[in-house]
């Protein structure tokens, strides 16, 4: 079967071979891959930036049905349609484990970087590890949620948006415009949009946020604190340092700064303001299984879309240049059927 891997000299890019995967073990399925979008960790990890992992296939936005499954797989039966996402397994018994904080495992294994992933014509999930993905749920469009969805979910979650808070989305690209959408139609919050980006901002205000705010313009603190009294979290999606120190001065008390992006570096953090207004500053890392399940739902019922298009496996590379220089709005996903 047709898969994309890693090159030997981790360039960046990936060669297509035909690969033939191992015997499934105890518990595991097969899945024969339906559609697979392309993500900037696959990027990362072709390129080497987490490890060098030569010859490993790529993907964690992965979507198909499942065609076989092992012994001792008693939740999932031929014909399922299930997700591969990155996170792939926890070690299942240690303390994040059993906590509801399984992507925190230091044991975790990650699709298309320490197994191999999704963007193949077939794919092995450990059964107990595979999220369904509900009937009603356009495939293509549950790519994304795997990823992007359930990461920009969770990071609202983490924040603890309320009904009727308001909640500062940094950045309005991929993540940024599923935050916005999940804020607005599944947590009912009013959203200011931020980014340097007019038409991205433009994209955000269609997609019901309540203010747009061009930071390069204006100052987005300011305007902030002066118009709504400071918001009650600030979700972080802009790869940039400054979007991080400057949204602390956005929150008001008891404000949480929840941070997704990952830009190199460190954030200023006022020391005085940190105590005086009791701030959070709070990581997040893509969901769990449940949090993923969650996610479905919602794109399922319709209240969130994310911007996809279908491509061939035979342009991914040209889609890691297309993604390099920036030229793609939403996300390309590879079409295996
Ligand atoms: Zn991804
Ligand atoms: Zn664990």
């Amino acid at each position: 079967m047709k898969a994309a891997v890693v090159r030997d000299s981790c360039d960046g890019y990936v060669d297509i071979k035909d690969v033939t995967l191992r015997e499934l073990r105890h518990g595991e399925a097969l899945v024969k891959m339906e559609y697979c979008g392309l993500c900037h960790t696959d990027l990362h990890v072709a390129a080497g930036d987490f490890g060098k992992v030569p010859g490993r296939i790529i993907g964690h936005e992965g979507v198909g049905k499942v065609v076989k499954v092992a012994d001792g797989v008693t939740n999932l039966k031929i014909g399922d349609r299930v997700s591969i996402a990155w996170f792939y397994k926890g070690c299942g018994h240690c303390e994040y484990c059993t906590t509801g904080r399984e992507t925190l495992c230091r044991n975790v294994e990650n699709s298309g970087f320490n197994v191999d992933g999704a963007m193949a014509e077939e794919c092995i999930v450990p059964a107990d590890y595979a999220v369904k993905v509900p009937d009603d749920l356009d495939p293509v469009e549950a790519t994304s949620l795997t990823c992007a969805g359930v990461t920009v979910y969770k990071g609202l979650k983490t924040g603890d948006l309320k009904p009727g808070q308001w909640v500062e989305v940094v950045g309005t690209g991929g993540l940024g415009n599923l935050a916005v959408q999940y804020a607005k139609n599944v947590f009912g919050a009013h959203v200011a949009a931020v980014d340097i980006n007019d038409d991205k901002l433009a994209a955000a205000k269609k997609l019901g946020a309540d203010l747009t705010i061009n930071s390069q313009k204006e100052d987005a603190s300011k305007i902030l604190q002066e118009q709504v009294g400071g918001v009650h979290s600030a979700v972080i999606t802009a790869v940039s340092a400054d979007s991080f120190t400057a949204a602390v001065n956005s929150l008001r008390p008891d404000g949480t700064l929840v941070a997704i992006a990952l830009p190199q570096g460190d954030m200023a953090l006022n020391i005085s303001k940190t105590v005086l207004d009791g701030i959070k500053v709070a990581g997040s890392l893509v969901g769990t299984r449940q949090d993923l399940k969650e996610t479905f739902q919602f794109g399922a019922e319709h209240r969130v879309h994310p911007i996809v298009q279908t491509r061939k496996l035979s342009e991914i590379n040209d889609i890691i240049d297309e993604m390099k220089n920036n030229k793609i709005v939403g996300r390309m996903v590879v079409d295996f059927t």
